[in-house]
């Protein structure tokens, strides 16, 4: 079967066909953050423009290196929520009118179960497994049992890893998004600042990252106060090495007390090279098998979400014509 998937949860307008849940058949994305860059972030009213813009080209350009025609798709899956309301509407509304003008059934998929089925495009997925999805709003350990089977073990409590990347990259004067050049600094110094670890209570697999991003501000302040020079890449290396020490840590415990055979990395938190290796030479020779998507599925695209939908079909879920963006979609029940 082939599913064709919409995304429009935020600056990427992205389209795809994805056949039986496994195997991409095309993958466009149109990214705006050339649009969003000289505001440092994602502005929502520009975001929304862009999708209305962008929809139609981005499908007619995955139909066309599909070399398909709507009338070979067997279902549309778009992304429900959660996102910015504004440009959820716009895939949602794109869809609906697919589904109506060519008769196809519809699914509405939600974003961080998209991240996940990312590593479906990969590899299989056995269960139980558990999913680190690390994105840009969302931080979580995800316990699956079974296909569209979601429990989140832990999530963060205040910033997501990625808000917590950009903010510090933009404190450094780094251009948004701050992920990637935070992520290259620190290849580039040492991690020598003593920065916080967010355990938090014992036994528990949430996480926070805003004190540890007001810590690296306030080492920032203070070292301009009193003359003293940071480096940027020592800082950056710091920063990077708290937040990867407290995912991974909490990652493995969570592997190893839930007995599962697979850990998938999801978010685009997870294309973070530091971590990628962190994971890598952690669980080398561990019984638990560790998934990684490349990095153009860690960052968002339609693919991932035409492989979740494709689970959703196939367990017969719908979504009518009465389908709205809902940016409050929680991921356990929907
Ligand atoms: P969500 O999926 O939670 O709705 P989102 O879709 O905006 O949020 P993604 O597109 O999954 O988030 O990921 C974007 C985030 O990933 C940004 O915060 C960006 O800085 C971060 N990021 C991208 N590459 C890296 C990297 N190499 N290191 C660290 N962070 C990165
Ligand atoms: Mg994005
Ligand atoms: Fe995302």
């Amino acid at each position: 079967i082939f599913v064709l998937g919409i995304e429009t949860s935020c600056d990427e307008t992205a389209v795809s066909i994805v056949k039986n849940g496994t195997e991409i058949v095309s993958n466009v994305v149109s990214s705006q953050i050339e649009s969003h860059k000289r505001f440092g972030g994602v502005v929502p009213e520009i975001a929304s423009r862009h999708h209305v813009e962008q929809v139609t080209f981005v499908l007619q350009e995955a139909l066309d290196q599909a070399e398909m025609t709507m009338e070979d798709v067997d279902c549309i899956a778009v992304t429900e929520g959660p996102g910015l309301v504004g440009a959820l509407l716009i895939g949602v509304n794109a869809a609906k009118a697919l589904a109506f003008a060519h008769n196809k059934p519809l699914v509405g998929v939600h974003h961080i179960a998209g991240h996940i089925y990312a590593n479906r495009l990969i590899h299989e997925m056995t269960f139980p497994l558990l999913s680190l999805v690390v994105s840009g709003g969302h931080t979580e350990l995800v316990l699956m049992k079974g296909h569209g089977e979601f429990e989140v073990i832990g999530e963060t409590r205040d910033d997501a890893a990625g808000e917590a990347y950009d903010k510090v990259a933009r404190t450094l004067g780094l251009p948004y998004p701050g992920g990637p050049h935070i992520d290259r600094l620190a290849h580039e110094g040492e991690p020598v600042i003593d920065l916080p670890r967010a355990w938090l209570e014992e036994g528990s697999y949430d996480f926070s990252f805003s004190g540890l991003k007001s810590s690296v501000i306030n080492t920032l302040h203070n070292a301009k106060q009193k003359g003293n020079e940071i480096k940027p890449e020592d800082l950056a290396a710091s920063f990077q090495a708290s937040v990867i020490d407290v995912l991974v840590t909490k990652a493995k415990k969570a592997v190893e007390e839930y007995g599962v055979g697979q850990l998938l990395l999801a978010g685009g938190v997870a294309a973070n090279k530091g971590l990628r290796e962190t994971l890598e030479s952690m669980f080398d020779s561990h019984a638990c098998e560790l998934i990684i998507p490349p990095l153009s599925l860690c960052t968002d695209n339609a693919a991932m979400i035409a492989a979740a939908g494709t689970i959703l079909f196939e367990q017969g879920k719908r979504g009518g014509l009465d389908m709205n963006a809902n940016p409050g979609l929680d991921l356990e029940q929907f």
